[in-house]
């Protein structure tokens, strides 16, 4: 009799049966081409990213060097930028027509990036406790488990290493400035892009993160004024904010 086939161990795991959301993942797909145009829809992105590359660069005692994987990479805005500070980076995505984006990139800018097609918790299995610093940007309002993602990033750490994770508040306030306001008066944003419900706290960032190991060491808020229609970080996380944590030296 033959034995049963077995499933190739090289084909991908569908996003579906994976942490994420097809639909949110095919938003993305959509829009891919423009990803490095800094006046299409991803102009926050481009305007954010010397903001958050600096507070990364700082809250992690420096990125040359060091080795990092940016989870949820999309076109490699944020990924390039810390390969281009001197960091050794893995970009991974789940979404294909981003990555192909971020690499051919690469060959116009000459920055060396790593880009695989792999989510947080299969490469957390496969390299854990392997990167000085794990960023996840921008990404956790679009994945069904946010908890899931953060166990994760926290271990594809190593011990003494730090996790960076930036996302939207949950409140009256994110609803009218983050949808309201990005998405239907300054159309900074494409409607749609956004679900209000996958919002997420920064106390429940901090709880799936302590649940994960992780000590919480930095909070920062990123405000936007429509008026000069420049961006900043201070104290303020009522809509978007960014998470530094950092993985104990002693953790198993
Ligand atoms: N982090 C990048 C891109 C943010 S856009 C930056 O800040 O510049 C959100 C990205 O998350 C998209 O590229 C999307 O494909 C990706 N994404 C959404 N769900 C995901 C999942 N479950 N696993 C991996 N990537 C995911």
């Amino acid at each position: 009799m033959m034995p049963p086939t077995q499933p190739s161990m090289s084909l991908p795991v569908p996003a579906a049966r994976q942490n994420a959301d097809p639909a949110e993942l095919a938003k993305f797909a959509a829009l891919a081409h423009r990803w490095w145009d800094p006046a299409s829809e991803f102009k926050p992105l481009h305007d954010i990213n010397p903001l958050r590359l600096d507070w990364i660069d700082r809250v992690c005692g420096g990125l040359a060097g060091r080795r990092v994987v940016d989870v949820g990479c999309g076109g490699g805005i944020l990924a390039e930028s810390m390969a281009a500070r001197g960091a050794d980076v893995v970009g991974i995505d789940l979404s294909e027509k981003p990555l192909g984006v971020a690499k051919l990139h690469t060959l116009e800018s000459g920055v060396r990036v790593d880009y695989r097609l792999v989510g947080a918790e299969a490469l957390a299995r496969e390299a854990p406790a392997s990167f000085d610093v794990v960023t996840c940007m921008e990404m956790l309002e679009h994945v069904p488990d946010p908890a899931s993602t953060i166990a994760a990033c926290a271990a594809l750490a190593k011990p003494g290493g730090h996790v960076v994770v930036s996302t939207i508040n949950r409140n009256p306030k994110s609803y009218l400035f983050a949808i309201v306001g990005a998405e239907y008066l300054l159309r900074l944003l494409p409607r749609g892009t956004h679900d209000w419900g996958r919002f997420l706290k920064p106390a429940e960032v901090a709880r799936h993160a302590r649940h994960a190991g992780l000590d919480l060491a930095e909070l920062m808020g990123m405000t936007y004024n429509p008026l000069t229609r420049v961006y900043r970080l201070e104290p303020d996380t009522s809509v978007n904010y960014l998470a530094a944590f950092r993985r104990p030296e002693g953790a198993p």
